[in-house]
């Protein structure tokens, strides 16, 4: 298996007022990736500009950060010639690796806009590896940007950054550097397509830590309603539901969070966020862990206090069983 380290630039209308396709809201326009074999050694290069088709003139903010002009573009083939010579160019027995998770969304999205072939009609697993990098920093919830990585690991700088192919190649360095455990924490699944059915959820558990990716509902509440989606469960216990501590509740972001004890594995906390996908259809992402007795207390007391300010409706906890709130 080889991997398969990618990075796009893409472009999107110059200002707010301009025209801008829902179904594009961003236009790629440019593809860089370096193939690594199975010891992350380097086989191969790939680079491309591509002509846009939709948006033809650079929104400032790209202009200012790509080394780029739209003239170099227009000398690049389209997105469907492209994208049909890196699907060549890759091969089969890949494993998709990028720096963060948007990449593979929008790359899906453009294929999608130009009704090619898709890459897959379900989750498709991939590597992230700004999350390895934060993970082997000890520090796994920083988002680093992608030069300041390339700095803290001691990564010579010998092309200059915000080209795709030069994101891609820098990305690939560190990859390279992960052990195994911090290869395992990169594991993430793009959701441009949610699973189709019941057998095709996603349902993993790995060292104390479990996630969950429903299929999708027409109804909102058909997942406030589900009892197994809704449960907090001891993985260690072969998922045995328990009496939740904590009920569910949101502090008015896109999250909800609930706890539950265990009497042989202690403390569980999970996190839910229900959202909107493209299709219209609503699914759930359940992440959950095993965590200490002072957290589900902190969780405890944080929806106390959100009853107390419950006169503004957003913040109001809510029921099990009617979740209530939109994602934003
Ligand atoms: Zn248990």
């Amino acid at each position: 298996m080889n991997y398969v380290v990618f990075d796009l630039e893409w472009n999107q209308p110059v200002d707010g007022k301009s025209f801008s396709d829902r179904k594009l809201p961003f236009e790629i326009i440019e593809i860089g990736a370096v193939k690594l074999d199975e010891s992350r050694e380097k086989i191969a290069e790939f680079s491309e500009v591509i002509r846009p088709q939709v948006y033809k003139e650079l929104n400032i903010h790209i202009r200012k950060i790509l080394n780029t002009s739209m003239a170099e573009l227009m000398r690049g083939g389209t997105f469907y010639k492209i994208m049909e010579r890196f699907r060549k160019w890759y091969g089969n027995e890949i494993i998709f690796c990028t720096w963060g998770t948007q990449d593979l969304t929008e790359l899906q999205r453009n294929m999608a806009f130009y009704r090619m072939e898709p890459l897959s009609r379900s989750p498709i697993l991939f590597l992230n590896v700004q999350k390895m990098f934060a993970v082997h920093m000890g520090e796994p919830d920083r988002v680093y940007n992608l030069e300041s990585a390339v700095d803290e690991a001691g990564i010579e700088k010998d092309i200059p950054f915000h080209r795709a192919f030069s994101d891609a190649y820098y990305t690939a360095k560190i990859l390279k550097l992960m052990n195994d455990d911090e290869l395992k924490a990169g594991i993430t699944y793009d959701l441009y397509h949610i699973p189709l059915n019941e057998a095709s959820e996603i349902s993993i558990y790995d060292n104390g830590q479990s996630y969950f990716v429903s299929r999708g509902y027409e109804r909102r509440d058909s997942i406030t309603g589900s009892r197994d989606i809704m449960a907090v469960k001891c993985e260690k216990c072969g998922g045995a539901i328990l009496r939740k501590s904590v009920n569910w509740f949101s502090n008015n972001s896109k999250n909800y969070y609930s706890a539950a004890i265990c009497r042989e594995h202690g403390p569980i906390k999970s996190r839910l966020r229900i959202r909107h996908h493209d299709s219209g259809l609503y699914f759930a992402e359940k992440f959950t862990e095993y965590t200490t007795k002072e957290e589900v207390h902190e969780l405890r007391e944080r929806k106390r206090l959100l009853k107390e300010k419950s006169e503004s409706p957003s913040s109001a906890p809510i029921n099990e069983d009617k979740l209530i709130q939109e994602d934003a």
